[in-house]
């Protein structure tokens, strides 16, 4: 299980090495997505939290403002908690509301603490939200949220998004991310220097 799960940490962060140092434009690790380990202990499938191992390596090496954004249908709600007091780091999460899915946290009401509020945002959707509505709740607050932030570095993660009964297809999430006018990372890019990474 160690082994398996520091691969998948290495691979995502030679995907942030190679973006943060110029050899990438982007990266990608696709075996990625395990978003709940928590620094003590593993959660939900997830062993080493890989988002969160480079997030703070990034940090380590200079960057200031990193937003982590996270469009997995479960709560990330271990890279919130990594973070949580870090105003150096925003993190994002759309999600199926927590009551009716794990891991039962993720209400809008959590937003980071007193000396570092709004360094957590959270969109808990209601089961049974699909394309349009979410794409509804993507692009009313992801886009302003990163102007505001205006992050050196970005870094979506999805990993399972038909789990819960929030049925968002990948087509519906494709439209957050596809190249062109209303593409999301290009607009990152643009406030971030050219510096993202995705999993
Ligand atoms: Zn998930």
């Amino acid at each position: 299980m160690h082994d398996a799960a520091a691969l998948v940490a290495g691979a995502t962060l030679a995907a942030a090495r190679a973006v943060w140092e110029g050899a990438a434009e982007h990266g990608a690790s696709i075996a990625g997505g395990l978003h709940h380990a928590m620094a003590g202990h593993a959660s939900g499938f997830c062993v080493y939290n890989h988002p969160a191992i480079a997030i703070a390596w990034l940090l380590g090496q200079g960057a200031e403002r990193v937003a982590y954004v996270d469009i997995d249908v479960h709560h990330g709600d271990g890279v919130q908690a990594a973070f949580w007091d870090d105003p150096r780091v925003l993190t994002i999460s759309l999600h199926e509301h927590p009551a009716t899915l794990f891991p039962g946290s993720g209400l809008p009401t959590e937003a980071g603490p007193r000396d570092a509020e709004g360094s957590a945002v959270n969109v808990a959707l209601p089961a049974g939200t699909r394309d349009a509505g979410w794409l509804r709740a993507f692009h009313a607050t992801v886009p302003p949220l990163l102007r505001a932030g205006r992050p050196e570095c970005g870094w979506p993660t999805v990993d399972d998004p038909d789990l819960g009964t929030v049925r968002v297809g990948l087509h519906g999430q494709g439209k957050a991310g596809r190249p062109g006018a209303d593409h999301e990372h290009v607009r990152m890019r643009r406030h971030a220097r050219s510096r993202c990474a995705a999993e």
